[in-house]
């Protein structure tokens, strides 16, 4: 056995922080608190762009038990300093409580945009499918993150198949997958180059946030490059 994997098997570190779907007390789609996602204290919306006007939700997992094992952040996850997230519990619980909040939220504001995963990934072909059903019955349902699997994994063909068929409203970028242009990748392994690539303009202080910057769905021919968590 790998040393990573005894150091950090998959699991979250923090078992406490862990929320089944009965034991939640609002939903498990959030309205996002994050000032790097959003501006503070107002309906988080975002502000220019395609999208402009959806309001931004979040749904974090738990982090290695729905992740691939090759994923480059295994160990580092930076999952492992927010001791205080709550991990939605994944599974067929969570699909069915997705199903009726999407209906509702798509119901209810002008546009919807979710942040998948701030932790945790695709855990299923099925669990994919569910949101390319989602962003088939409500046009006004569109998601945007990062995935730790490969295009060349089961899960990582039906990602990049809903993709495809979706557009701008499925924005999955692979991570650390430096040969794809729909890539998001860690500033160790590449340096920007024009017309390729570009650092987060929110770590570099050019934004203040996804809000209002929208290019990790918009710049669909440059790969975005983050800073070292
Ligand atoms: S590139 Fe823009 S949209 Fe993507 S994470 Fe950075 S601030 Fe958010």
């Amino acid at each position: 056995m790998r040393k990573a994997d005894i150091n950090k098997p998959a699991v979250t570190m923090y078992p406490n922080a862990r929320r089944s779907i009965a034991e939640l007390k609002t939903g498990a789609l959030k309205l996002s608190k994050n000032n790097k996602i959003a501006d503070k204290g107002k309906l988080p919306v975002v502000k220019k762009g395609k999208f402009k006007g959806y309001v931004i939700f979040t749904l974090t997992l738990e982090e290695r038990a729905t992740c691939p094992r090759e994923c480059y952040h295994w160990d580092d996850c930076y999952g492992n300093n927010m001791a205080f997230a709550h991990r939605i519990e994944h599974g067929p619980a969570l699909e069915a409580k997705l199903d009726e909040e999407i209906a509702e939220l798509c119901a209810t504001y002008k546009g919807v945009i979710i942040r998948l995963h701030v932790l945790g990934d695709f855990y299923s072909v099925d669990y994919v499918n569910r949101w390319a059903w989602w962003l088939n019955d409500y046009d006004n349902l569109a998601v945007w993150g990062y995935t730790g699997r490969t295009r060349e994994s089961e899960i990582g063909k039906i990602i990049d198949i809903t993709r495809q068929r979706y557009g701008e409203r499925f924005s999955v970028r692979f991570s650390n997958n430096l040969d794809y242009i729909f890539s998001a990748n860690s500033t160790e392994r590449a340096k920007p180059k024009a017309g390729k690539s570009f650092v987060c303009p929110e770590q570099t202080g050019d934004v203040a946030n996804c809000a209002n910057c929208a290019l990790c769905w918009a710049a669909t021919d440059r790969q975005v490059l983050f800073m070292t968590h």
